[in-house]
């Protein structure tokens, strides 16, 4: 239905750890959260219910003595943020107007979505490397023989018993490599510099395991091949001679990192310069009032499936704490009320939305 409005106290953008945790909890305090997640989309590389749907084994997630498979935990946070009553739309919001409150949010089918606040928990996505023969099918190899999602392509016919490349040296390249030597005949990784990123132990784990090796000091230019035989090899610069090879093999893994989804936000909320957005570090409080941010599209260091549920619930809290009329902390250290009321850092003063400061006393 066109132009159709709902309006709603609680919207959740984002089904990963951080959002079904904010719907769990929200739902739970009766504020009918609507959760709205992104199609699956291979090329913008969206999956329903984030990152976790795309990892094997997850064992360091709390509760789980003997691990349990990502796409199998998504579902019980799932099932539990149903059970509570959470309403889920899947669609694009194409552009946000978060210039007063309610917020609008509107849909690529022509819906507007009204809510007094939002919590943010679009999550982040891979980076890329930019280089010739990256580009998705027809302008290049992406999605033949090019991907950047070990768990979701490494187990395709194409890769069986071949030479693989995998690009970077943090611990998502280490993680990659290793899951891919189930399938590959040899896994060649390939880093820009004579040290890894990765951790300690994921190194260590990649060193041992006879079917990786390591190539350093090695930029990848170009991904080479045909339409009909997919990734043949890829174009290597070793940036220490300036030596040039075409290096044989059937498929690149690419693992340099990941991007927050902030896209949508741009100009609107603050961000640092790569794109995270920022939050009040005493809550998940964007620097707009009634907006709130957690997981990974506001956490640069911890990035974690336990972090984002963590800091999901403290969106429900915090967007629980402003409908309920109660002081949210900001960014800026002052607090503020669902009025407009300001709280200054130092709790002595509240300076009312017509601009009054009166003292923050207790009458007794
Ligand atoms: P990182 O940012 O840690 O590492 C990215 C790697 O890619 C670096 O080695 C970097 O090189 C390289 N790189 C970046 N850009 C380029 C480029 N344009 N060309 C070539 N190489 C490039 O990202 P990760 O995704 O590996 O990890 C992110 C976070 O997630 C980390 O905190 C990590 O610990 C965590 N993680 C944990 C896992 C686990 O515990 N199981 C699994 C996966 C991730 P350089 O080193 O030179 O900068």
């Amino acid at each position: 239905m066109p132009n159709q409005t709902i309006k709603r106290d609680v919207v959740i953008l984002g089904s990963g750890p951080a959002g079904l945790t904010a719907a769990i909890y929200t739902a739970r305090a009766s504020l009918k959260p609507l959760l709205i997640d992104a199609p699956a989309d291979a090329e913008k590389q969206t999956t329903p219910g984030g990152q976790l749907m795309i990892t094997t084994d997850v064992e360091n997630y709390p509760g789980f003595g003997h691990g349990i498979q990502g796409p199998d935990l998504m579902a019980e946070f799932r099932a539990q943020a149903e059970r509570f009553g959470t309403e889920f739309m899947e669609t694009w919001i194409t552009e946000v107007d978060l210039s007063e409150r309610p917020f609008q949010l509107y849909t690529e089918t022509d819906q507007t979505i009204s809510t007094q606040t939002l919590i943010i928990a679009t999550g982040a996505s891979a980076k890329w490397l930019g280089i010739p023969g990256e580009a998705k099918v027809p302008a290049g190899f992406g999605g033949n023989g090019v991907s950047a999602c070990a768990t979701c392509d490494g187990p395709l016919p194409a890769f069986r018993n071949k030479t693989l490349v995998v690009v970077g040296g943090g611990d998502t390249a280490m993680e990659e490599a290793t899951f891919l030597t189930r399938y590959a005949a040899k896994v060649y990784v390939i880093h820009r510099r004579d040290k890894l990123r990765a951790s300690k132990i994921m190194q260590e784990k990649a060193f041992r395991n006879e079917k990786i090796e390591f190539i350093w000091n090695t930029t990848v230019e170009e991904i080479v091949g045909t339409p009909e035989e997919g990734v043949t090899g890829v174009r290597l610069l070793n940036t220490e001679t300036g030596e040039e090879q075409v290096f044989p093999c059937a498929g690149v893994f690419v693992a340099i990192g990941h991007k927050p989804n902030t896209d949508l936000f741009k100009g609107l909320l603050e961000m640092d310069e790569v794109g995270y957005l920022k939050t009040s570090g005493h809550s998940t409080a964007t620097n707009i009032p009634g907006v709130f941010a957690c997981g990974d599209v506001q956490d640069s260091v911890y990035r974690q499936a336990v972090t984002a549920a963590g800091t999901g619930c403290m969106s429900a809290i915090d967007a629980e704490r402003y409908l309920d009329h109660l002081p949210v902390a900001m960014p800026s250290g002052e607090e503020i009320t669902i009025e407009g009321e300001h709280i200054t850092p130092d709790h002595k003063a509240i300076i009312t939305p017509d601009g009054h400061m009166v003292p923050n006393e207790s009458e007794a």
